[in-house]
């Protein structure tokens, strides 16, 4: 057998912050994000995406936070979502304000658009206070006009002067729970900048080559980038940025850090909600069991196991298989369409069954094989639990009036 060769050179040594519970730096496996290209108000249609993300490998997803529609989405969308969520800031504090009342794991500013010191602190001292950390995400096809003066164009000088600025802003606030990026399209511009600013601080960097276009170019010009740096130890997290869909972006941020021996190959893809308000079930003890027992199996698919009928088929429609739990009863679905309904002390003896039989006979003939009375428990089963719960479990409307009156005190 062939001996497995791995890189010689270590990891610069980097500081480590947490993005909701997935570690950044200080040794951690490097991480993959995504971002989603929905609109944040549509709750459904981000989590979603933020689903097939999560099942393509992204351990992060950001998403961007441009008005209050967004803000009060991020309220509906953070508790249920399976991975933490960024909120990507533009020109507006006030939205980086509404969007900690949200309860995201992460902000992400660009020094170049969100400018006045006074407004940076206020967004720093509060995330401070929550234990939220931020990204300084410098691009420079928006770096600060004063340093593209001075500097006679985005250099590398000039990007980590950028990044180096807004933490020492930070700083004058005791704000230190810091990840960087200075992206660009340009590859060699990207690298030399990261190589600048891994010397001048030891604060995890976040890699990625921006704008870098559909694939293939866009592929390979981020591969270039972001494979360099690796492989000279330089890079705590990572993004693709394609002119694609977004799952493209994920997939292939995992399977460069598996082709470059930064994280492990995966067999079976298993994928869990984080499990809400609105679960009947112990998610983690189901999602453990089925891990356990498909395991064995080595079936090359993905199965969910999500918490609720009400939102779990939907959330998870990418899924080969999965079930969602209802009212003392399993819900097995294939496809995000439910075909059988059963009593919740079988679903994983079922859901086990199901994998076998799907990888036997395909999606098509267990789609055809579905129990045709399904569908009508299932909405039964969604409606009670939809009663006895309500709406609004996770509290999404009381956050939405925070971010209200929040937002309504900041234009004061
Ligand atoms: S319990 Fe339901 S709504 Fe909550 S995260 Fe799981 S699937 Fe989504």
């Amino acid at each position: 057998m062939a001996r497995q060769v791995g890189f010689s050179r270590p990891r610069r040594e980097s500081r480590q912050i947490m993005v909701g519970k997935v570690p950044i730096g200080g040794g951690a496996q490097v991480s993959v994000q995504s971002m989603t290209t929905t609109k944040t108000s549509d709750v459904e249609g981000t989590l979603s995406q933020i689903y097939a993300l999560y099942g393509a490998g992204a351990d992060i997803v950001r998403c961007t936070c441009n008005d209050s529609e967004a803000a009060e989405g991020l309220a509906s969308i953070v508790p249920r979502s399976p991975v933490p969520i960024v909120a990507d800031i533009h020109f507006h504090y006030e939205m980086a304000l509404a969007a900690l009342e949200a309860g995201v794991a992460c902000l992400r500013l660009n020094p170049g658009n969100l400018r006045k010191p006074e407004e940076i602190k206020l967004v720093a001292s509060e995330a401070k206070d929550r234990g939220v950390p931020i990204r300084i995400g410098v691009n420079a096809g928006s770096l600060h006009p004063d340093l593209y003066k001075k500097y006679g164009g985005a250099v590398p000088e000039a990007l980590v002067e950028s990044a180096l600025y807004e933490l020492s802003l930070f700083g004058e606030v005791g704000f230190e729970d810091v990840k960087i990026s200075v992206k660009a399209s340009s590859v060699p511009l990207m690298i030399e900048s990261y190589r600048m600013l891994a010397e001048a601080t030891d604060v995890p960097l976040h890699l990625g080559v921006t704008e870098a276009g559909p694939p293939p170019a866009g592929l390979i010009k981020g591969t270039a980038g972001i494979a360099a740096l690796l492989a000279e130890g330089i890079g705590d997290t990572i993004r693709y940025s394609l002119t694609a869909d977004p799952v493209e972006e994920a997939k292939a941020g995992r399977q460069l850090l598996e082709a470059l021996g930064l994280r492990e190959r995966v067999g079976l893809d298993l994928i869990a909600c984080p499990s809400c308000g609105r679960t009947e079930i112990d998610v983690i003890a189901v999602a453990s069991k089925v891990q356990n027992a498909m395991e064995k199996l080595n079936l090359p698919i993905q199965v969910a196991v999500m918490g609720c009928v009400v939102n779990g088929p939907g959330e998870a429609r990418e899924a080969d298989l999965g079930i969602a739990a209802g009212k003392h009863k399993g819900h097995l679905f294939i496809k995000g369409k439910i075909v059988r309904v059963v009593p919740e002390d079988r679903m994983v003896e079922e859901l086990i069954q199901e994998a076998q039989n799907l990888v036997r006979e395909g999606v098509e003939a267990r789609l055809a094989a579905a129990d045709e009375n399904a569908s009508r428990e299932a909405e039964l089963d969604r409606a009670e639990l939809l009663q006895l719960k309500g709406s609004d479990v996770n509290n999404a409307e009381s956050k939405v009036n925070l971010i209200r009156k929040r937002l309504a005190d900041e234009g004061d």
